[in-house]
């Protein structure tokens, strides 16, 4: 017999509409998957290949707060399309990439931008700067079978009631089968994972007491207080 040696960490979950509990296995994030953000943070919007990197699955939080990170004076937020997988593989084409998915939400990708510029100038990975506690808020996902696959819809990002991002699905330049797809080349992709489809342009810092307030057409809202 096998028994663990310390208690095992529970399993990372994001409430799903219905009531349940989808857990997380890995969580990918896309880079610059809007032209208008690309060019706002200085690189030209052609359709480059896509460039990952990743949160951890303990990161997404569904608690409706963001705790102001240490170390960082210029947080930013970034709201993202999530999509989450029922099935994975690897090598998965295009036309059966949508047969994956579980279901989509809505999610921020907040990040202590100051620490990823200097890792960005140094060269060095983007974790200090992207995957801290607490680091993805998270709405409650929708099943397929409500939600369809949403291609299209306006997505926005509000900071006490003024809007600060907002852009429409359609603008996404690697579009959520190629994601699968281009992932599953490189990554077993499975059950429990999730992938954060990159934010439209307007990312800007938020300070505590702000209010947050996410929203994707057909897929609803998400309300987040920075304290
Ligand atoms: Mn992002």
């Amino acid at each position: 017999m096998n028994d663990f040696v310390i208690p095992a960490p529970p399993v990372p979950t994001i409430p799903t509409t219905d009531g349940s509990l989808f857990p997380v296995r890995r969580v990918y994030c896309i880079g610059r998957n809007f032209a208008a953000h690309a060019v706002e943070m200085g690189h030209d919007p052609d359709r480059e290949l896509p460039f990952f990197f990743q949160k951890n699955p303990d990161n997404l939080d569904a608690s409706g707060t963001f705790p102001y990170p240490p170390h960082s004076r210029d947080v930013h937020h970034e709201v993202e399309l999530l999509v989450a997988l029922k099935s994975g593989g690897s090598e998965i084409p295009v036309e059966k990439a949508l047969d994956q998915v579980w279901g989509y939400g809505v999610a921020l990708d907040m990040t202590r931008r100051d620490l990823q510029g200097e890792a960005k100038r140094a060269g060095r990975p983007w974790e200090i700067g992207k995957a801290f506690e607490r680091s993805g808020p998270v709405g409650p996902l929708m099943p397929v079978a409500q939600s369809g696959h949403p291609e299209q819809g306006r997505i926005e990002l509000r900071v006490n009631d003024e809007l600060a991002q907002e852009g429409d699905l359609n603008q996404m330049i690697w579009k959520v089968p190629e994601m699968i797809s281009y992932l599953s080349e490189y990554f077993v992709l499975a059950a429990g994972d999730v992938i954060l489809a990159g934010t439209p342009a307007g990312v800007g810092p938020i300070r505590r007491g702000d209010r947050m307030r996410a929203s994707i057409e057909g897929l609803g809202d998400l309300a987040v207080s920075v304290v």
